[in-house]
């Protein structure tokens, strides 16, 4: 084995730590923040409205809809769907486990299908042998920011009367045949976590086009309270509402939306640089025997919200855990992205078992996520390549 004090005793690349991925926040971001703070509202207000506005027009759908942050809005187009008790919901292993616990939160079943080997998402040839009876949605993740085929999903879900929620929590500004992801599921997602291609703080959205939908989404956020008139049993007066429906309180703010509206005026720009990132990255990495560099599919041009790189572990004397150990011992912040939602011990007790999905259980053992995003510098990108290169080349066979 590799003496590894050799590894880590020596000076490390860099002397300070840097992030796997962070928020990129500027002085206009700070000023629309304290804009709304001086004004009368400090939720529900105009920077909502002007936001969802914002996002449906950017992607090309007529609605949008805004939540407290990506997970809420997968709950409510989860009961927009119609997701009940006896239910089954197809879903990727290879993401964050929200997408799968929505359905749970509806009483309905996440059925894993195992992703495609290339692309790390979900494998559109094995959809159709998982759909029974009780299947009822499809919740396809676009990973890393890689769009899935959603046309081909689209086509399965009519032949089969399935509703499909895109988890986009990665892709906002990504594109699919080059059309903005989002205006081809019946609904899809995006979340504005720190780490994501915008940032509130915490937030989320779900676009479509359908005005039902729309009309459901909204009554989710606010408890299943309407003063809508076509939707109320009585009308005693202009004090009037009803709640009709069990919804929650997922409203978002409208401090996050004013951040949010700011920095969707950089979101080009951020993808602009990400993929600037990435085209370094892989001129790098595929030099280097015992890493594999992202495949991008032709319909793809992706906003990378992540970078996943994949070890040939048959040409490395190692397990990945050292060679993650290896790349903190260099003050790069690496990750994994993720842990197969059924290996968690909730998930287990539920009955799932190892072994359901094994491609998804192949690439876990290999995949390490690279520092990404905008507000890196030449310096910071160059470091990562020397310390990946460094430490690949010390576990090289
Ligand atoms: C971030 C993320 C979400 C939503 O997360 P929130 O933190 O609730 O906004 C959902 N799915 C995936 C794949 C994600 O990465």
């Amino acid at each position: 084995m590799i003496d590894k004090l050799a590894l880590y005793g020596g000076k490390p690349v860099r002397d300070k730590y840097l992030a796997y991925g962070k928020q990129s926040i500027y002085d206009e971001d700070i000023n629309s923040v304290i804009e709304v703070l001086k004004g009368d509202f400090l939720t529900t207000g105009p920077n909502v409205s002007s936001f969802e506005k914002c996002i449906a027009d950017y992607v090309g759908t007529k609605y949008a809809v805004a939540f407290s942050n990506g997970t809420a809005a997968l709950h409510a187009a989860c009961y927009a769907a119609g997701i009940s008790e006896g239910d089954e919901v197809l879903v990727s292993p290879m993401t964050f486990a929200a997408s799968a616990n929505c359905v749970l939160y509806c009483g309905g079943t996440p059925v894993f299908v195992d992703i495609d080997p290339n692309t790390y998402n979900i494998d559109v040839s094995k959809i159709e042998e998982r759909i029974t009876e009780k299947t009822k949605a499809i919740i396809p993740v676009d990973f890393t920011g890689q769009s899935v085929d959603i046309d081909k999903i689209m086509e399965i879900a009519e032949k089969y009367n399935l509703i499909v929620i895109e988890d986009g929590a990665h892709a906002l500004g990504s594109e699919y045949k080059g059309k903005k992801v989002g205006n081809t599921a019946h609904m899809t997602e995006f979340s504005f976590h720190p780490v994501k291609p915008i940032t509130t703080g915490e937030g989320g959205v779900i676009v479509t086009d359908s005005q039902e939908l729309f009309e459901k989404l909204t009554l989710f956020r606010t408890h299943g309270i309407t003063r809508d008139e076509r939707f109320l049993n009585n009308n005693e007066g202009p004090w009037y509402y009803e709640q009709i429906d069990l919804g929650y309180n997922y409203r978002i703010t409208d401090i996050q939306c004013a951040l949010g509206l700011s920095q969707m005026r950089k979101l080009d720009d951020f993808i602009s640089r990400r993929r600037e990132i990435v085209r370094r990255y892989n001129e790098a990495f595929k030099k280097i025997k015992g890493i594999s560099i992202p495949f991008e599919e032709e319909f793809s041009n992706s906003g990378w919200h992540i970078y996943v790189i994949k070890l040939k572990l048959e040409e490395l004397k190692c397990s990945r855990k050292e060679i993650f150990e290896a790349l903190m011992a260099e003050n790069i912040g690496v990750n994994v992205h993720y842990i197969p939602v059924y290996y968690h011990p909730y998930y287990k007790k539920l009955g799932y078992k190892k072994g359901i999905c094994p491609e998804t259980e192949k690439l876990y053992e290999r995949i390490i996520t690279l520092p990404l995003f905008p507000r890196m510098s030449e310096c910071d990108v160059e470091d990562v390549i020397k310390a990946v290169t460094k430490v690949i080349s010390c576990y090289k066979k």
